[in-house]
């Protein structure tokens, strides 16, 4: 590629807007343009760059035998009805309506669209384990976009859904989808570390999310300086139930007038917002329930977990919701179970605590509950703070100190069992003739937040240092001065020569002065660079410049191309 060519519009001056690395010099490059919230423009070398990672992703999906498919991006809002998730998934979800007024969805995810796919036509244990995989634009309406491709509303996510006979079977897919992401993020060049995860939205038990260490990452990790320890903040809190118990002792019911926002409700109750998770706990029928108000979610998106009988209250409509000012539930799933064993989630407000006929949500296909009493249907209202951990705190499983860091989540691979394949009637036939539901799992890549993971976690203030296996190009040829015919032409044979060789190389001939081609290096971040200079042709030697680490070393013209190779 000739420099002359590429479209690549860079910018002196950072958008106010743009407050980390990675947004920034995306922009500044001309990788990257926004085009309204949360929506962007790759331009090429920000296209390259996606296509190095994607390529990446593919080879390690095609290599555990997974098979690659397109699934629509507008799924028909039937499916998520039947799973319960259509307002459980909460506002996050872009919905839109066709001509004839029928519901859609654009893709958040795909593991209705999937199970739905598959349900009628994968039906014998005979035709499984199966891997099915897509690389594709997903939507979320997220509360804050922000930081560029770290936290968009579109963006380029590979996911995988897996389908197998049993347990047993799944805990051994499982394993090669981790393995894989090991190997995909190793090659995409991160420092990153999987971790213990909470289920959330998704569903499921078993989960790991990949995180990238930095600073700018919006997750902390937990991990521990002496076993193999590592897990989200969300879920290392120990013991949830325990404490809120312990805490909730010395706590009188409460009521919490005002309070439509978390932070208006931690003002209240006087908590930071920062270092604390607001738990409302319940005691039903002596057992403690706890209702959490977590993040970054809005007050009434709180989850109640171990509800048991003794309540007469009934389900809600979205409408009803919204007359009481309630967002349609946002279910935030703690993980325990009923002791039927089936879970089951409640989404309370807490500011109707004290207000007869109160409404709240439940995560059963797309109910919530109106003429919640609380102090009828829920005794002992308390709260209660549960802090997550510090420092201070020690390793839950061998007790050594613990370290606490940033990072983005760049992937997450989950158990799902058969909580869609039950919901959406999926099954199979096994051995014995018996229709039983898949037990699935599924496995997301955030391909476009890596990008910006790497720049996190790969720049210096003049600009990126790319990895070189995701790189727009591994390598740039700059001759010092552009009206020097000889440089010119060393430098072009050195191009030709390179990219003779497979090597992604770019040709600055640009009519500009060597400053700026230095500065449009270090800044769009080549690998490496080789500069033809005056001596270059006295000589017969170039540069070489290493952008990472800055090493440089002269190097004979005909040495040149083999090691940079
Ligand atoms: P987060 O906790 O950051 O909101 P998530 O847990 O909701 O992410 P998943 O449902 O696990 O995301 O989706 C799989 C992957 O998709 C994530 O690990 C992440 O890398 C990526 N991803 C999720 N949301 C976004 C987003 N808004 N912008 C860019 N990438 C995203
Ligand atoms: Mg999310
Ligand atoms: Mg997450
Ligand atoms: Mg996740």
């Amino acid at each position: 590629m000739l420099a002359s060519k590429l479209y690549s519009p860079t910018l002196r001056e950072i958008p106010a807007d743009a407050e980390i690395a990675s947004h920034q010099y995306m922009l500044k490059a001309g990788m990257l343009r926004k085009n309204g919230s949360g929506l962007y423009s790759f331009l090429p070398l920000g296209r390259r760059v996606t296509l190095k990672v994607e390529q990446i992703v593919r080879e390690e999906m095609d290599a555990t035998g997974a098979q690659e498919i397109m699934m629509p991006i507008m799924q028909p809002a039937e499916i998520w009805h039947e799973s319960g998730r259509w307002s459980a998934y909460g506002p996050e979800m872009f919905k839109l309506q066709d001509r004839h007024d029928n519901g859609y969805c654009l893709g958040p995810t795909h593991e209705e669209l999937i199970t739905t796919l598959l349900r009628n036509e994968l039906r014998s244990y005979k035709q499984m384990p199966l891997i099915l995989w897509q690389m594709q634009n997903k939507y979320r309406d997220e509360i804050r976009p922000r930081f560029g491709l770290m936290r968009s509303r579109e963006f380029v996510m590979k996911d995988a859904y897996s389908f197998d006979v049993d347990e047993e079977g799944l805990h051994k897919t499982y394993q090669i989808m981790y393995d894989a992401y090991d190997r995909v993020f190793t090659r995409c060049g991160l420092n990153f570390k999987p971790v213990e995860a909470d289920s959330g939205q998704i569903g499921g038990s078993h989960t790991h999310e990949f995180m990238a260490l930095a600073a700018a990452g919006e997750a902390e990790v937990v991990s521990c300086s002496k076993c193999q320890y590592a897990a989200d903040i969300e879920k290392a809190v120990p013991n949830t139930l325990d404490m809120a118990a312990e805490d909730a002792a010395d706590v009188e019911l409460i009521e919490t007038p005002n309070c439509s926002t978390i932070e208006d409700l931690a003002n209240f109750l006087q908590i930071p917002v920062e270092k604390t998770i607001k738990a409302v706990a319940f005691d039903v029928d002596g057992k403690t329930v706890l209702c959490m108000v977590r993040g970054d979610h809005e007050v009434n998106d709180v989850a109640v977990q171990n509800l048991v009988g003794g309540n007469t209250i009934e389900p809600a409509t979205d409408e009803e919701l919204k007359a009481h000012g309630l967002q349609p539930g946002y279910m935030s799933p703690m993980g325990a179970d009923t002791p039927d064993n089936e879970s089951f989630y409640v989404i309370v407000d807490p500011t109707a605590m004290n207000v007869p006929n109160g409404v709240t949500g439940a995560n059963k296909h797309g109910y919530h509950y109106k003429n919640v009493n609380p102090k009828r249907d829920f005794q002992n209202v308390t709260v209660a703070t549960i802090r997550l951990m510090t420092k201070d705190d020690v390793c839950p499983h061998c007790g050594a100190p613990i370290d606490i860091v940033r990072g983005i989540e760049v992937g997450q691979v989950f158990e799902l069992g058969t909580k869609y394949s039950e919901a959406l009637n999926a099954t199979f036939l096994d051995q014995n003739g018996k229709a039983k539901p898949y037990v699935m799992g599924c496995y997301g890549i955030g391909v476009t937040r890596t990008i910006a993971a790497a720049i996190e976690q790969f720049h210096d203030d003049k600009g990126i240092m790319w990895p070189v296996a995701i790189a727009p190009y591994e390598v740039v040829v700059v001759p010092v001065s552009s009206k020097d015919e000889e440089q010119m032409k060393i430098a072009e044979g050195l191009y030709t020569q390179l990219k003779g060789m497979g090597v992604d190389v770019l040709f600055d001939d640009r009519n500009e002065r060597a400053g700026v081609k230095f500065n449009d290096a270090d800044l769009i971040g080549y690998p490496v660079r080789i500069t033809v200079g005056k001596k270059s042709a006295a000589d017969q030697t170039v540069e070489i410049k290493v952008r990472r680490t800055g090493h440089e070393e002269v190097a004979a013209i005909a040495d040149s191309a083999a090691r940079v190779q």
